[in-house]
């Protein structure tokens, strides 16, 4: 087995379309980002990455690359699955974490999780989302931006 953790964060700003875990969710914000700032797929990309010890998200795809402008992150994801998969990497399970004061998330959390698991290429089950707040404490509380965690486990 091989572990990866992952950690990201997005600014919001106002308008635009939000996009957390591949679905679009009804907001009067979106994230800041090079990409569709989808800030829960980037988490999880890098703990993927952090568990084949292939480095980072941004090593990969740097958001210099004007191709990347806006890019779904779902795109990353099934592009980082393909080198873990040429690598005889799967993932055996992930547990994901939204930290944000708004939008309630949890009317959206079963279709990440079915969207994420067909992009691992397992099973629904072995993919956990979850979403909370920080009680309006820190940047999350203050609505400035949204965090994500993520932890994987991968069977070799
Ligand atoms: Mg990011």
């Amino acid at each position: 087995m091989r572990i990866g953790q992952g950690f990201d964060v997005h600014a919001l700003q106002e308008g635009g379309r939000l996009v957390l875990g591949g679905v679009e969710i009804a907001h009067t914000h979106s994230l800041v980002a090079h990409s569709d700032g989808d800030v829960l797929l980037h988490a999880l990309c890098d703990a993927l990455l952090g568990a084949a010890a292939l480095g980072d998200i941004g090593r990969h795809f740097p958001d210099s690359d004007s191709a990347l402008r806006g890019i779904d992150s779902r795109e990353l994801l099934r592009r980082v699955m393909e080198q873990l998969h040429a690598r005889g990497l799967a993932v055996a399970g992930a547990d994901l974490t939204l930290v944000a004061q708004q939008p309630r998330l949890a009317p959206y959390v079963d279709d990440m999780r079915d969207r994420i698991a067909q992009d691992l290429k397992v099973e629904a089950g072995r993919v956990n989302v979850k979403a909370t707040t920080t009680e309006h404490l820190g940047f999350t509380g203050r609505k400035e931006g949204i965090a994500a965690f993520a932890v994987v486990l991968l069977d070799e």
